[in-house]
């Protein structure tokens, strides 16, 4: 096994494995990609390690010995912490690089003062811009009646917005400042004992993202995007982002799409054929509406809070963040995390439910990487753990006289199903 690289030095690839590359604006996999993992904090090495174990069975199964993932081990949190001496090594971003791909469980970030968040942290220096949050219902106990129609995916910008951390706290003379220079300026009163954020939100941001969700549409087939704003009440950071987003679909994806505008002045209200709508939603309706009306939602490109907001309320109604997948993807790297965090509570006692990263993980190697098969027998094996009520205890919670699964069982029973499936 190859040492975890605290420094840039140490990196050392595994010998049986070959590096992905990035060409032509898709990843370029051989058969025996290396990919990295970083374990994480507290229910993390369980759930990273389960994962990686049913994802090398889907592997295994589609691919019989023709293709293998080799993992390479690095290092963030409490464990970097104790090898490396510092909690987000240079080995660690530097691999990543390397690699393109990697798979990370959850890192601790502590409430109030302390360290940044090193989720964060990893997401801006590899600029991760896109966090892409897939909500899917697969048979699991969920509070709303509509669940079962609930099948979309969020784009969420991952960089800017009120998420850049751009604060000074009420009396500070950073704000008292501010309060001045756009009195004295502007002509603006703010009280003085307020604090200040600061909202930024760029064309630059906004258009990558939108180019990557709409290219995610086109690829997969997805006939609906709705970039969801504020804009009437924040008219140059959210109304700016609606438009910039028009204007990447209308400008550079013109033969793909017909924007809701065009639908009514053109079309008569009927969609051209194999066409993606492009419409948008003011935030505080869509949140109401993806309870209401989830079916008309498919793909929601979103400001950075905004984004936060819907994917916690969009995972709630299939049945909460235990089963919540996400990839953070840049534009030549991405890293697969679950949504949910460290869940100390359980860490260690093996019974922690490993199917958002494990979803994380099947998101990364069957979009990013093509390995399409992965992503099928993963997802149907979950469907049949369900229907079979083979799940874990956050699950059995809401199944009367079911008796959960450990962890290392539930895994096991994935592995099992996935033996089982014809492909
Ligand atoms: P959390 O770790 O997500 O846990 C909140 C609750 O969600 C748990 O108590 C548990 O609910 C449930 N839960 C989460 N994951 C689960 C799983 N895999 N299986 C079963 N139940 C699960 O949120 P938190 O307690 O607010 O945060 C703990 C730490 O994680 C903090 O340091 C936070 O900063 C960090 N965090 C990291 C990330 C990340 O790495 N991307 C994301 C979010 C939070 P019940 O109590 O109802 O059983």
């Amino acid at each position: 096994m190859s040492k975890i690289p605290c420094t840039p030095e140490e990196i050392k690839l595994p010998a049986e494995g070959e590096l992905i590359r990035f060409e032509n604006g898709r990843y370029v996999v051989p058969d025996k990609p290396i990919i990295a993992y970083i374990e994480g904090d507290g229910i993390g090495p369980e759930i990273v390690n389960h994962s990686m174990k049913v994802i090398n069975a889907a592997v295994e199964k589609a691919y019989g010995g023709k293709r293998k993932i080799i993992w390479y081990e690095l290092a963030a949190g409490e464990k970097a912490q104790h090898l490396c001496g510092e909690l987000l090594p240079k080995g660690t971003l530097e691999a990543i690089k390397i690699t393109k791909l990697a798979a990370k469980g959850p890192l601790t970030t502590p409430v109030g003062g302390g360290f940044r968040s090193l989720n964060v942290a990893i997401r801006m220096a590899l600029d991760l811009y896109a966090n892409i949050r897939p909500v899917r219902f697969y048979g699991q106990p969920a509070p709303s009646k509509y669940a079962d129609k609930v099948d979309f995916v969020i784009f969420r910008e991952n960089t800017e917005d009120l998420y850049k951390g751009v604060e000074w706290e009420m009396g500070s003379e950073e704000a008292l400042k501010i309060i001045n220079f756009v009195k004295k300026e502007f002509g603006v009163n703010l009280r003085e004992d307020s604090g200040i954020g600061i909202k930024p939100i760029s064309e630059f941001a906004t258009k990558r993202l939108a180019r990557k969700a709409l290219q995610w549409a086109i690829k997969n087939k997805i006939p609906t995007v709705t970039i969801m704003h504020k804009g009437n009440i924040m008219k140059y950071t959210e109304g700016a982002f609606r438009r910039w987003a028009y204007e990447v679909a209308v400008n550079e994806f013109r033969d793909y799409i017909v924007t809701e505008q065009e639908l009514w002045e053109k079309y008569n209200g009927q969609m051209p054929e194999g066409k993606i709508l492009v419409n948008d939603r003011i935030a505080d309706n869509m949140l109401q509406q993806i309870i209401t009306r989830p079916w008309d939602y498919k793909m929601i490109v979103a400001p950075n809070i905004n984004g936060d907001y819907i994917s916690d309320e969009a995972n709630a109604l299939v049945g909460g963040i235990g089963m919540a997948a996400g990839l953070n993807a840049g534009d030549e790297m991405a890293v697969a995390e679950p949504v949910h965090g460290t869940a100390p509570k359980y860490a260690g006692k093996d019974v922690a439910n490993p199917t958002a990263e494990l979803l994380s993980m099947s998101l990364m190697v069957s979009q990013l990487m093509d390995w399409k098969e992965v992503g099928y027998l993963v997802e149907e094996a979950l469907r049949r753990a369900i229907k079979d009520r083979k799940v874990t205890q956050d699950l059995t919670r809401h199944m009367p006289g079911v008796t959960p699964l450990k962890a290392s069982e539930f895994r096991d029973a994935l592995i099992g199903y996935i033996e089982e499936i014809e492909l």
